[in-house]
């Protein structure tokens, strides 16, 4: 069965994105309707941002609420959540203080300023950060130059200076890359590489790179914007390796759909910003800031970081049993990832995987180009992860026997 092509088509707006032919209509759960009537179960989540699925009974109450009394006054005023929101942040990080935005790139963006800031206040005025290979921290100016992605820099340069790229998980490699280099203010990296293909990084990894920023008094800077907020069953990934960062970049999943983007700072970087420094009109704004609150605490009375831990050990396990003979054969490298952050490496590029599996009711993504991601809601059930693998299998069985 194909999809029928219910996307208009658009004169207006901007080709930046190669659409699938599907336009959604409404949600419940993990399961979402296009504007034809057709299901599909949803595994990708917004791209890890739905947190709580779809029209949530106790997100969605919150935000009408919410919206009914202000959803903007801007930071000229005190907004009162955004105290409560920076607290249950703090709490949960073990870090400081937080500055509100409403995007990942911005909260990036906040980060790389904090960090060069950090190295002028030393008396260092080209301060340099480390950057790894395959990262993504976003497509404004700094940070698609902090990406490690060549396809997300072509035809935007001259890329910002002041970075310096090494691979992932090789400590030996950070150490020649900055040796001698009294400019170094920063390390910079996301815990679980996500658009670059669900790349962990290993804990002893974040150990030694947290005692060598602790060394050289650098900043280390953790982008969780994809793999924090629960996803892999901890708040933040980086608190399986029991490390603090100094710096920490949040946003996609912390307000379930309302954009929310954040900075938390440990004591190192929380007082680097002094008003006139930074700033953002939305950021912070009431309707954000409910929906960040509202996500949390019911995150919380809900399991749901518990329950991406177990859900996703399961749908890990089942995905490496109905793949034994691939995996076996090498035609899938490897399953990688933490909790419902996953990604089924193939030993070929696999984007038609995309459509296929829409065609078969269920929303996924392919990135990296042989990597198939699954970042479902934390609502997932145990139910819907063997619904996944169930349709899922199949057609990547399929994929590798048409090109073997
Ligand atoms: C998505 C993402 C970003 C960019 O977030 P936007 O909200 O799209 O600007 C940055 N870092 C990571 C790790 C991401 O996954």
């Amino acid at each position: 069965m194909t999809v029928a092509a219910t996307a208009p088509s658009s004169p207006h707006v901007m080709n930046t994105y190669g659409r699938l032919p599907i336009a959604l209509s409404h949600g419940q759960g993990c399961r979402v309707w296009d504007t034809t009537g057709k299901q599909y179960l949803d595994a990708l989540g917004g791209i890890a941002v739905n947190t709580l699925g779809h029209n949530h009974p106790k997100l969605v109450p919150a935000l009408q609420d919410q919206i009914s009394k202000i959803i903007h006054s801007s930071n000229y005023y005190h907004v009162p959540n955004q105290e409560v929101l920076a607290q249950m942040l703090v709490e949960r990080s073990g870090l400081t203080n937080v500055f509100f935005c409403s995007t990942g790139l911005e909260a990036n963006e906040a980060a790389l300023k904090l960090a060069r800031k950090f190295g002028h206040d030393k008396g260092i005025e080209r301060p340099e950060i480390v950057v790894y290979e395959k990262a993504f921290h976003g497509r404004s100016i700094a940070t698609l130059s902090a990406t490690g992605n060549p396809k997300v820099q072509a035809g935007f340069g001259p890329l910002v200076e002041g970075f310096i790229r090494v691979p992932v998980n090789n400590i030996d490699a950070l150490k020649a890359a900055t040796e001698g280099n009294a400019n170094v203010v920063a390390v910079f990296f996301e815990a679980i590489q996500g658009e670059g293909g669900v790349n962990p990084m290993h804990m002893d990894y974040l150990r030694e790179v947290r005692a060598l920023c602790d060394q050289r008094d650098w900043l280390l800077m953790i982008d969780e914007v994809q793999c924090g907020m629960g996803r892999t069953g901890k708040w933040f990934a980086h608190q399986w390796a029991g490390i603090k960062p100094d710096v920490m970049p949040l946003a996609k999943g912390l307000g379930s759909g309302v954009p929310v983007g954040a900075v938390v700072a440990g004591p190192k970087a929380a007082t680097i910003f002094a008003p006139g420094n930074h700033g953002t009109t939305f950021g912070g704004n009431p309707l954000a800031m409910r929906a960040g609150v509202e996500t949390i605490r019911i995150m919380e009375e809900d399991g749901l970081l518990a329950n991406a831990a177990s859900v996703g050990a399961h749908l890990k396990a089942g995905l490496a049993l109905a793949l034994k003979d691939e995996l076996a054969s090498g035609a899938v490298k490897e399953i990688r990832g933490q909790g419902l952050m996953l990604g089924i490496d193939l030993a070929q590029p696999c984007g038609a995987l995309v459509q296929r599996a829409a065609d078969a009711g269920l929303l996924i993504s392919v990135t990296a180009d042989t990597v198939v991601r699954l970042v479902p809601p934390l609502i997932l059930s145990a139910a819907e992860a063997d619904e996944i693998v169930a349709i899922l299998c199949p057609l990547i069985s399929a994929l590798l026997k048409e090109t073997a």
